[in-house]
């Protein structure tokens, strides 16, 4: 949220000024363009836009065409969009929202009147990221839910066949986490793994995606990792977890182990559904072999 910046869609220079002033006095970050075209490709470039504010008629690239494209495309489609335009005929109006527009004002307009419905925009926006990062967070431990690894990894892949670039993923599973829960209560079998959840995020970077994939497994998408940088990642967090975890439950420090499963995308031959069934059998030697190791994909 820190970061959020409007993007400014004007090609005349007075208005854009108008508009960049009025944004700096109410605290906005902005960002202006000339044209449509120049607002795809700043989209494309740039994160962290939660507002468009165009106007409808410009050279190369129009704010409505500019309206249909982002609409189309996946990244940008959830950007909300305020029109400022001259165009103010009913039919203008009725056609840009129909396309897409969150809302729309005419100029010359009453700069009080832009700026509330900028607030408004920003805060529907704001509304939306909170219950997106609520559907694609699991509860308990805070890491990335099965949805939101499974919209990852797809995306990762589609990013690694299109650049060719390395791609791996490490499944994770405690071990004898059944006796845990049998041993001391579910509720402490929760505790252990909020903890690990902590323990595994500090363990990675951000880009790795660290999920918790089911009950007491955990994911990790490694872009831009082959197999032996991901076999390097996941010896890491092994020792980390088996040395540092600890958990004080009567009066007893108890210790914990986790396998783990590492594979690479193959782009010849691989699915998602490949991918995950590799890992899933490199584990299952893991738990085999003796629990608490490393094993990578045959
Ligand atoms: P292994 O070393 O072979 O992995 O043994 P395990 O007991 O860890 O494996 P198994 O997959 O047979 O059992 C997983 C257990 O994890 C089953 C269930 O008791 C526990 N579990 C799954 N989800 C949760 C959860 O959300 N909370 C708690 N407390 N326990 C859970
Ligand atoms: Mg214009
Ligand atoms: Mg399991
Ligand atoms: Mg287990």
């Amino acid at each position: 949220m820190k970061d959020m910046k409007i993007l400014l869609v004007e090609d005349s220079p007075k208005v854009l000024h108008a508009l960049q002033r009025q944004m700096e006095l109410a605290g906005f970050k902005y960002l202006s363009v000339k044209n449509g075209q120049e607002a795809m490709e700043v989209l494309e470039n740039e994160r962290g836009f939660c507002l468009i504010i165009s106007d409808w008629l410009m050279p190369k690239m129009t704010g409505f065409e500019l309206l249909t494209e982002v609409r189309r495309s996946e990244k940008f489609a959830t950007i909300p969009f305020l029109m400022v335009t001259g165009k103010d005929s009913v039919d203008d109006v009725v056609t840009a929202l129909r396309f897409g527009a969150n809302d729309y004002i005419t100029k010359p307009y009453h700069p009080e009147e832009l700026l509330a419905r900028v607030r408004n925009l920003l805060k529907i926006w704001r509304y939306e990221r909170e219950l997106e990062g609520k559907t694609l967070t699991d509860d308990l431990t805070g890491l990335h839910n099965r949805r939101h690894f499974e919209q990852a990894l797809t995306r990762e892949i589609a990013e690694a066949k299109r650049y060719g670039t390395a791609l791996s993923l490490v499944l994770c599973d405690i071990d004898h986490f059944k006796k845990l829960n049998d041993d001391h209560g579910h509720l402490t079998g929760d505790e252990v793994l909020r903890g690990m959840g902590a323990l595994i995020r500090q363990g990675v970077r951000e880009v790795d995606y660290p999920c918790r994939y089911g009950g007491e497994e955990f994911a990790l998408i490694l872009p831009h990792t082959d197999c032996d940088g991901a076999m390097v990642a996941a010896e890491r967090l092994r020792k980390a977890i088996a040395q540092d975890y600890r958990m004080e439950i009567a009066g007893r420090s108890l210790g914990l182990t986790c396998s783990f499963g590492v594979a690479q995308f193959e782009e010849d031959s691989d699915t998602m559904e490949n991918l995950i069934d590799k890992a899933d059998k490199a584990l299952y030697r893991s738990k085999q072999d003796g629990r608490n190791r490393v094993s990578r994909a045959a």
